[in-house]
């Protein structure tokens, strides 16, 4: 990585500041390493410290996210309709999407079924371009949320003059729920919905291969950062530097101890042993 200051005086400067500038590309699992559910539904969380908190009360509050999760899919997102439809991300339809406006369109008399003709493919991308909207309208207005900040840059604590980063999330979970779960825990405002990829039925291999075509440039690097052996394994055949979150006491990474200049000496770390270009 280039760290010299240029002299911003001149346009030759400022110039070579955009063609050196890089792009970080934050590839985040999303349970159990940007939230809890499973592991306060099941206990282990509560049950990691020792005692130290109440396990009755974790499940208690799991379930209270998972029935406002559940609540805002089927108020807001059509998941009684599209449930079984699930997608690996937001635009995957696009391409039968006529962009009519929806304004007046009503959801609940197009007669929407399987998507398995153009006709009905049409239908779900339509319901798909309203949940993106809603989405960036913030239905609603947490420790990993600032350290997210940090990665786009919204936070002082990150320099961007030479550097753009992007957030995507990558979870095994169906695509609708988890966009829920982004509102919820107001990751919104920190990853945009077509960032969010549900790997599903595809994997998170594939997922990543996705990103890279989306996002691969000279001055592009990539990070994963995750829980599970999945993204781990998806990681070290992207050759994408990989950090482990453990939400147990004694994790090396959890929140809130995770922090941007870790994040960037594990990227120095790969992308400068392998070359600039990474
Ligand atoms: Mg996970």
């Amino acid at each position: 990585m280039d760290e010299t200051v240029p002299t911003l005086v001149t346009g030759q400067a400022s110039t070579d500041a955009v063609m050196d500038q890089i792009t970080n590309v934050y590839i985040w699992d999303m349970d159990e390493t940007l939230i809890l559910l499973k592991s306060l539904l099941d206990g282990s969380y509560a049950g990691s410290f020792d005692g130290l908190k109440d396990r009755d009360k974790s499940v208690d509050i799991g379930k209270r996210w998972e029935n406002l999760i559940l609540e805002v899919c089927d108020e807001h997102f059509f998941y009684e309709q599209i449930e079984n439809y699930n997608q690996p991300f937001l635009n995957a339809l696009s391409e039968y999407d006529d962009g009519k406006d929806l304004t007046a369109y009503d959801f609940e008399a197009d007669c929407f079924s399987s998507p398995y003709d153009d006709v009905s493919k049409r239908k779900l991308a339509y319901r798909h371009r309203a949940i993106g909207e809603k989405y960036a309208k913030k239905l609603f207005d947490n420790n990993a949320h600032k350290l997210l900040e940090e990665a786009i840059g919204k936070s002082s604590a990150t320099p961007t003059a030479y550097s753009s980063s992007i957030n995507c999330i990558v979870t095994s979970g169906s695509l609708i729920p988890s966009l829920a779960k982004c509102l919820l825990y107001r990751l919104d405002d920190v990853v945009s919905s077509e960032n969010v990829y549900s790997s599903w039925e595809v994997r998170k291999l594939q997922c990543f291969k996705w990103i890279k075509e989306r996002f691969d440039g000279p001055n592009v690097r990539f990070c994963v950062i995750g829980d599970g052996p999945e993204e781990c394994s998806a990681a070290q055949v992207m050759k994408w530097p990989f950090i482990k979150i453990e939400f147990r006491p004694d994790g090396p990474h959890r929140f809130p101890g995770l922090d941007m200049p870790t994040i960037q000496n594990y990227m120095d770390v790969i992308y400068e042993s392998s070359g600039k270009d990474g």
